[in-house]
């Protein structure tokens, strides 16, 4: 679903990745690791073209991003949904407003069309319909993170793309966010691209894990074996005392069924 082959990041002579390669398989949450400033968020905005590369392809769907018509292009785009990290809202628009944006701006559908449209999307994503006409400075950081993934998900797109959504929220509200966001991603049967400090949701919801290090991806695979993957870094973050009791705390939960 996602190629992205040779890719080169350059800011001046800070090189951010070089010969980056990564596949990211339809229908699979993948997890995008590694050290702050490592370059994760300049990966997915490579990805979803809000960042020209250097050098490389990127391939969404099996179209050539950097080298499609305009036409082709937004055709794949409008097949992207993106939760930015910190959300993104518009503090001028209420929440119903910021759900309904995409599809005015991508649709020709009629305005009651749109507003029923994000409404469902609000139902999806576990909020109250009275939560539609109210400001987003009244919204607690969960419900920020909802509201934005409403409105990601409001093109029906097949793919998902999030900048470490869990940030910022408690530990009762991230997990509720991650039970949501794979609820979802099987109901729709999307694919989706994670960025997660979280070592927790990283257990919990990815079905394989990218290390970023290095300047490209230095491992992919599943979450038990990147754990073990004998390199410092890697180790010192799946092995060390939360990398651990994150582990634990995923065994235990899938021991008791849930
Ligand atoms: P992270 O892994 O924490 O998300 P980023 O992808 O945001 O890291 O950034 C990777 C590196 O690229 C950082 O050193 C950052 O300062 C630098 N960088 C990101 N965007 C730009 C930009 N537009 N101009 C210059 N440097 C940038
Ligand atoms: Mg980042």
């Amino acid at each position: 679903m996602i190629e992205v082959t040779g890719l080169r990041n350059q800011f001046g002579s800070l090189v951010v990745h070089d010969n980056l390669d990564l596949q990211v398989r339809r229908g699979e949450i993948l997890a995008v690791v590694g050290g702050s400033g490592s370059g994760k968020s300049v990966l997915l905005r490579s990805i979803i073209g809000l960042h020209r590369p250097s050098a490389g392809s990127v391939r969404l769907n099996g179209i050539d991003m950097l080298s499609a018509d305009d036409s082709a292009r937004q055709a794949v785009e409008q097949n992207i949904g993106v939760l930015f990290q910190k959300g993104a809202l518009y503090s001028s628009l209420d929440v119903i407003e910021n759900v309904m944006l995409p599809l005015r701006e991508h649709s020709d559908l009629d305005e009651r069309s749109i507003r029923d449209l994000a409404m469902s999307k609000l139902a999806l994503v576990g909020l109250r319909t009275d939560v539609a006409n109210t400001t987003v400075q009244s919204l607690s950081g969960g419900m920020i993170k909802r509201v934005a993934l409403a409105r990601a998900l409001i093109l029906e797109p097949q793919i998902l793309f999030l900048d470490e959504p869990t940030a910022g929220l408690d530990p009762v509200g991230a997990n509720a966010f991650d039970d949501l966001l794979l609820t979802i991603q099987r109901a729709l049967g999307l694919t989706v691209f994670l960025v997660t400090h979280d070592l927790d949701s990283l257990y919990k919801v990815s079905d394989r894990i990218a290390v970023l290090a290095e300047k490209r991806v230095l491992v992919v695979d599943t979450p038990e074996r990147v754990a073990n993957f004998d390199e410092p870094w890697i180790q010192s973050y799946f092995q060390g005392p939360r990398g651990r009791a994150a582990q634990v705390s995923q065994q235990q939960e899938k021991e008791h069924g849930n």
